[in-house]
């Protein structure tokens, strides 16, 4: 798995969930179809009047969010910028050839009421459920950043085992420190909670 896959499962899914941030910080989310995929970019179009348009001319923040039939999230959490306006009709032609129903949308020379982003900058998660035990890995996208996430380990671990009794997915290893296997964990933090020395900590 990498970034460029995810793209192209996201275009397998077509219709992905995007989350902004309105004027008030509350969480406003749409769904979007108008999307063109590159390999290493994905482009969308909105229409220049709505609230979505403003929320990412304001911070360009973004998360995108898709599920696919085999229990495989992927989350992308970046950047949105405009295209250039010498670009704007290229891209803009590209989106309503692949979907064609845009033109009964915006038919004509209506169009030119909307906006194209670009997406390159992108730290990707990517989340499956459908294996056992699960995995998960995440991405970067261009110069999108990874942070990190879940639970560590550290050297104040006595070795006592009992969080990996109570890991649902058997993903700690025996050792001194007991070592927590990230790309199988589920980050629901039993092995925190149970643990006696207080040795595993959040990220
Ligand atoms: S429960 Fe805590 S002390 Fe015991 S093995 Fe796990 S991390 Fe180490
Ligand atoms: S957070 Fe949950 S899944 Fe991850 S190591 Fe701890 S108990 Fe296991």
């Amino acid at each position: 798995m990498d970034a460029e896959t995810c793209l192209k499962k996201f275009g397998y899914i077509g219709v992905l969930a995007f989350a902004t941030v309105d004027e008030r910080g509350g969480p406003q989310i749409r769904n979007i179809s108008a999307i063109h995929y590159e390999a290493d970019a994905m482009y969308f179009f909105t229409a220049r009047g709505k609230d979505f348009c403003r929320q990412l001319e304001k911070n360009g923040k973004v998360q995108v969010l898709g599920y696919t039939r085999y229990k495989e999230m992927i989350r992308l959490s970046g950047k949105a910028v405009a295209v250039p306006q010498g670009e704007q009709k290229k891209w803009m032609d590209v989106i309503f050839e692949e979907q064609p129903y845009l033109a009964n949308v915006y038919p004509g020379d209506t169009r030119g009421i909307g906006i194209v982003f670009a997406i390159r900058d992108a730290e990707i998660e990517y989340f499956n459920l459908g294996v056992s035990p699960i995995f998960r890995e995440s991405y970067s996208l261009g110069k999108g950043k990874i942070s990190e996430k879940g639970y560590r380990i550290t050297g104040s671990c006595i070795g006592c085992g009992a969080c990996a009794g109570v890991c649902p997915q058997r993903c700690i290893e025996q050792g001194m420190p007991y070592r927590i296997q990230p790309q199988h964990c589920l980050h629901c933090g039993s092995c925190a909670e149970h643990c006696p020395a207080d040795a595993v900590v959040r990220l």
